[in-house]
């Protein structure tokens, strides 16, 4: 089965020209494209959009590129690519362990960043997907272990099922990322057939009832209406 490429990609650029040609290769590749032309429009599309990918030229008006991507991190784990117009600025980059997932150099084909944003894909998406050997995930007393495969919340083991344990593990992963049911289907169930979207929602409702205070009332796996659920640490 074929991946939708429906990701959502955030494109922060100062250049007309080149957001434009970068937004145009993108939508072309099926992806959702929204740009930003300067620190605060990025923040604030940023918010409203939640996207699953930032496209972060580091030369902008009126702020440091590096502490923009800061800013990005501090809020999500999702892949970042980083343009540069030099060389030197991006050995500093690498250099500084920024979190960057990759660097293109201006000037640079769109064709080739598309590819590089689809193998930046491919790779964490690899790696969602294989929760072996994974470190606990740890969100307050909400303690995921994909070593031993255990759930427990304030040192209680809760018994979970293997399509609710990586569903949780998934969404808690990727705090505040929203995942569309297609995509957890495509994940979880690597989108078999004769599962259809109705799981996702029975699924989340039974993790609900086991790790909500209150399930009709949930902290913590929210509904984001019209798109699908998140973890909200
Ligand atoms: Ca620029």
């Amino acid at each position: 089965m074929i991946r939708a490429m429906n990701e959502h990609i955030l494109v922060v650029e100062d250049e007309p020209s080149i957001a434009e040609v970068v937004s145009l290769y993108l939508k072309r590749a099926g992806f959702t494209v929204e740009t930003a032309g300067d620190g605060d429009e990025a923040k604030s599309q940023f918010d409203k959009h939640e996207p699953d990918f930032i496209i972060l030229d580091l030369m902008l008006p009126g702020v440091e590129g590096l502490s923009l991507m800061r800013w990005f991190r501090d809020r999500s784990r999702i892949p970042i690519i980083v343009l540069t117009a030099r060389r030197e600025e991006m050995d500093r980059i690498a250099g500084l362990e920024s979190g960057a997932d990759d660097y293109v150099v201006k000037p640079f084909s769109p064709q080739e960043l598309v590819s590089r944003v689809r193998a930046v894909l491919r790779r964490v998406n690899r790696e969602d997907s294989t929760p072996s050997g994974d470190r606990p995930v740890t969100h307050g007393t909400l303690v995921i272990d994909p070593g031993s495969r255990t759930l427990t919340i304030a040192d209680k083991a809760i018994p979970l099922t293997v399509k609710e344990f990586d569903l949780l593990h998934l969404l808690a992963l990727n705090p505040r990322q929203v995942y569309t049911r297609d995509q957890l289907l495509e994940r979880i169930w690597g989108g078999a057939d004769y599962i259809d979207a109705g799981t996702v929602t029975v699924h989340i409702r039974r993790l609900r009832e086991k790790i909500e205070t209150d399930p009709s009332a949930p902290m913590h796996l929210l509904t984001v209406w019209g798109v699908g659920y998140k973890f909200e640490p």
